[in-house]
């Protein structure tokens, strides 16, 4: 939910215009490739933790330095952290998760965002909430300092499709060494320019996607990211990706968490993922 495959998506029309878009963003393409290169080194970290590359590059991301790969970001303390674990490790959860449950997350949205965006976090709050898990979520003002500071901020970044795809939402890693949850994730605010401009269902299941990443879920597609039109293996990485007792090994097509959606609501393997880690 995170990248949509513009192509599979798009009528005619609208595929004309990516087409010229497409080529528009080679350009932007080759800028990234100078400007925002990925040193082999972290490549090679990235590719045997099994993230797919292909579109990563260097770049600032809600005040930090690091890399943008797939729909996450990391920064490179982050990246060193990546260690290759058994690529046959097959709901898939990373190692470490939210910890002292039970317990309240609190959540802010930037305004850059809307009134679509601010209606959409609520209702992917109420998404979470109704689930009645030991962990919960409530909104808090935006832009708070310190102590008021959310655990976890909903920003904005503008970023132009790339390859037939666009992103629609980063999240900024997954939980901590420390227990606590990735400090965020933005919304592409490009996405709100197009012909598939999401209603405020689709922008809170995206939400409730990268809010998963935060909590500590990765893609159900991981092994294969099948729901973006690819077949690659995005293996295990060393944040880990533990099966989740009771949820299906092979394909999910409906789980909100799969690399490229399409669902925006939590299927029965969502819940019950969500309901044994929390
Ligand atoms: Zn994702």
């Amino acid at each position: 939910m995170k990248l949509k495959n513009l192509v599979s998506i798009l009528s005619l029309f609208a595929l004309a215009l990516v087409t010229f878009t497409a080529c528009q963003s080679e350009q932007n393409d080759e800028l990234l490739e100078e400007e925002g290169k990925v040193s082999p080194e972290i490549l090679a970290k990235l590719e045997a933790a099994y993230f797919d590359t292909s579109r990563a590059f260097t770049t600032n991301f809600m005040g930090e330095e690091g890399v943008a790969v797939e729909d996450m970001f990391f920064t490179y303390a982050q990246i060193d952290e990546l260690q290759p674990i058994d690529p046959l490790a097959k709901h898939y959860r990373t190692t470490n998760l939210v910890s002292g449950l039970p317990r309240v997350i609190t959540i802010s949205v930037d305004p850059a965002l809307g009134t679509l965006g601010s209606n959409a976090l609520d209702a992917t709050i109420t998404m979470y909430n109704n689930l009645g898990l030991r962990i919960s979520f409530s909104r808090v003002a935006f832009g708070q300092r310190g102590r008021n500071k959310a655990n976890i901020e909903v920003t904005e970044f503008y970023e132009l499709e790339s390859g037939g795809f666009i992103t629609l939402g980063r999240a900024a890693g997954f939980p901590t060494r420390k227990g606590d949850p990735a400090k965020g994730f933005g919304i592409n605010s490009r996405w709100f320019e197009l012909s598939i401009a999401p209603n405020v269902n689709e922008l809170a299941g995206t939400m409730a996607h990268e809010i998963g990443h935060c909590i500590g879920l990765r893609h159900t597609d991981y092994q294969t990211r099948q729901s973006c039109g690819q077949n690659v293996n995005e293996g295990s990485a060393g944040v880990g990706a533990i099966y989740i007792p009771g949820t299906p090994t092979g394909s999910d097509t409906n789980s909100i968490m799969q690399s490229c959606g399409p669902a925006i609501t939590f299927n029965n393997n969502d819940r019950i993922a969500l309901e044994t880690l929390y």
